[in-house]
């Protein structure tokens, strides 16, 4: 089983908060995004908004399995 989970790519974020105002859940992701850590909040409803929000292409989302460990890509 899996889910997807919204993470960031901290160097490209410039902490405008456009992806934090646009969150339906209110969720604080630029902080999230400032601190590179992924958006494992439980309210997250996965809708995209943020990572298609962002100006800077800091957001995607990754898939993780149930127990929240995130995969990345070999490379990244
Ligand atoms: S919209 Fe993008 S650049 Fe702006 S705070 Fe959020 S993650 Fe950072
Ligand atoms: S995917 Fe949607 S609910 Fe989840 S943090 Fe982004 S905007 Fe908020």
């Amino acid at each position: 089983m899996t889910s997807a989970v919204v993470v960031a790519e901290p160097v490209r974020c410039v902490e405008c908060g456009i992806c934090s105002y646009n969150c339906p859940m209110g969720i604080d992701v630029r902080s999230k995004a400032r601190q590179g850590l992924p958006v494992a909040n439980g309210y997250c409803l996965t809708c995209g908004e943020c990572v298609a929000r962002c100006p800077r292409g800091t957001l995607r989302f990754e898939t993780s399995d149930v127990f929240g460990f995130v995969f990345t890509p070999e490379g990244e």
